[in-house]
């Protein structure tokens, strides 16, 4: 692990840029506090700087040939093998991801480009032969020109996966702004990108926050604009990008459901609910956050739970030995210790209070907070609405199938849920009433594979674009479509038949 000062840097048009107007945050590590780096807060001229790089590589790159892109994808996923502990480590740093889940991550990431590798058979495009006489229709999955990414702090590398591959793939160019809580995967990964050789200004990073993003809103050169991050960061982006009729693509925030029937396989569902509630010390878009319980095991359940959750240990993300690492940084700790308080304020039992856990001396000046249950949590309360990002579960008491279902349709957020069952009939019914964007059945998180879209509903996605799978090769795509005559050169002119043929008449009208 490294122990060196991290000057974190921008990457433009090929060149690693230490110093552009000066101002830099410092990078904390949140299992001790310490401050272990700077990341630079650019401007928006260097933002623009990066976006006229991307659009100078633009006509260059949409016109390599597919599969010289494609080996690039095959390069990097194998660079990400070669190289998979120092990614790792690099989010488990400044993130301070738990090492084990940030190499699951890398994992992950590499399955994705996988995926992307499948490019050359998503983006065929389809020919109609005979439109009319001598004329035939073609559609073409056309690259659109420089797109910009901006990630959040909890995903450093799989955000990369969803947009980058995907979109220098299919002959796009792109800007990359990492969170400013966590640059580090990306400072590496880029490095591992001008290694496999990529052509300069294809991929290009910037660091910093709203106002680096901000300057793509009126920049013409921008054709659209990613996000995965919280819900009023995609409003904001929504609006921003509104105004000049840019593409987006933005993944909001979540509050996701478990609901527990009677007949739940319980040891399952113990260990789900730790791993999906307490992993990433809670600051997944897909962890578990309120549990609905049916009462025939709501006593047992909650037991089980407990004693459970007390076992959970609590330390250093470096330490492989413990569970659960911190949260990202002493604002998020104060945020989620404010709910708890919220919580007992307006009447759920705290069963378990995670604030001040035992942790090591080492890590005195971290930002921990321990595992955290409240019980007798109603829908309508605080802690059950808003996204707290953070290891704390609402246990919810639930009549039945249909009680269960009717809290996941009245909540603002429709990212993922999760049932625990062993019958056909719920297991089905959930599958289809189920207001989120993502079900899972006996799994804890139910993140949805490579080869399928990712991406909630309602509040936690604005627009209809969702992320990896064919929904990325259709967002980083515009469906060209050329009407192409047939002419016969050795005639020298259209036929007589073509000219009087009204349904090529109709055809060239329109
Ligand atoms: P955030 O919204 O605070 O920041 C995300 C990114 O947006 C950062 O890079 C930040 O610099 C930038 N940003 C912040 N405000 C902005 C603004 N007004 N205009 C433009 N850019 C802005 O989110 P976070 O705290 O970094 O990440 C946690 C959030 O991300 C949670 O809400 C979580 O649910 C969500 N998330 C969602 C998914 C998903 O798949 N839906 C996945 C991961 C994280």
């Amino acid at each position: 692990m490294t122990t060196e000062y991290i000057k974190i840097r921008n990457h433009i048009n090929g060149e690693w840029l230490t110093d552009q107007n000066g101002q830099y945050e410092p990078l904390k590590n949140p299992s001790t506090g310490a401050i272990i780096g700077e990341v630079p807060m650019s401007s928006q001229e260097t933002s623009q700087q990066a976006v006229a790089a991307a659009a100078e590589a633009f006509p260059a790159w949409s016109a390599t040939p597919l599969p010289k892109r494609m080996n690039y994808i095959f390069d990097m996923q194998q660079a990400m093998r070669d190289n998979l502990e120092e990614l790792a480590q690099s989010i488990a740093i400044d993130q301070a991801k738990h090492i084990a889940e940030a190499r699951g991550e890398v994992g992950r990431v590499i399955e994705i480009l996988q995926m992307a590798c499948s490019i050359p058979a998503l983006i065929q495009g389809e020919t109609v032969q005979g439109i009319a006489n001598n004329i035939n229709g073609r559609l073409i999955k056309a690259p659109l020109g420089v797109f910009c990414g901006v990630a959040p702090f909890n995903f450093p590398a799989l955000v990369f996966g969803w947009f980058v591959p995907f979109a220098i793939g299919t002959g796009n160019t792109f800007v990359y702004k990492p969170s400013t809580e966590s640059p580090l995967f990306m400072q590496k990964m880029m490095q591992l990108l001008i290694d496999i050789g990529l052509p300069k200004g294809v991929v290009n990073i910037v660091h910093g926050d709203r106002t680096t993003v901000e300057a793509w809103y009126d920049d013409e050169n921008v054709t659209g604009v990613c996000l995965v991050g919280s819900t009023p960061t995609a409003h904001a982006i929504a609006e921003g990008c509104g105004r000049n009729g840019k593409k987006t693509m933005l993944l909001g925030g979540a509050k996701n459901f478990m609901v527990a029937m009677e007949d739940a396989p319980m040891d399952l569902m113990i260990d789900n609910v730790l791993m999906s509630g307490y992993g990433s010390a809670g600051q997944r878009c897909l962890a578990v956050s309120n549990i609905a319980v049916v009462p025939e095991i709501y006593d047992e359940f909650v037991e089980r739970l407990l004693e459970a959750s007390k076992k959970v240990t609590v330390g250093d993300a470096m330490d492989p030995d413990v569970f659960m690492g911190p949260v990202i940084s002493a604002n998020a700790k104060s945020r989620i210790e404010k709910y708890i308080e919220i919580g007992q304020n307006e009447g759920a039992n705290l069963a378990l209070d995670g604030r001040n856990p035992n942790i090591p001396d080492a890590n005195k000046d971290g930002y921990f907070v321990g595992p955290t249950v409240f019980t007798e949590v109603t829908p309508c309360m605080q802690i059950a609405r808003e996204e707290i990002f953070g290891p704390v579960l609402n246990i919810m008491k639930v009549g039945c199938i249909n009680g269960a279902l009717r809290m996941i349709k009245n909540h603002e957020m429709g990212n993922g849920a999760v049932i625990f069952t062993q019958n056909t009939f719920y297991t089905e019914k959930f599958i289809n009433e189920a207001d989120v964007g993502m079900v899972g059945v006996n799994v804890g998180i139910c993140a949805p594979h490579p080869y399928l879209p990712f991406g909630g509903i309602k509040g936690s996605l604005v627009g209809n674009n969702k992320v990896q799978g064919k929904d990325a090769i259709d967002f980083f795509t515009q469906n060209k479509v050329a009407t192409v005559r047939v002419v016969d050169p050795n005639a020298g002119k259209t036929t007589s038949a073509a000219k009087t043929d009204s349904s090529v008449r109709s055809c060239v009208a329109n």
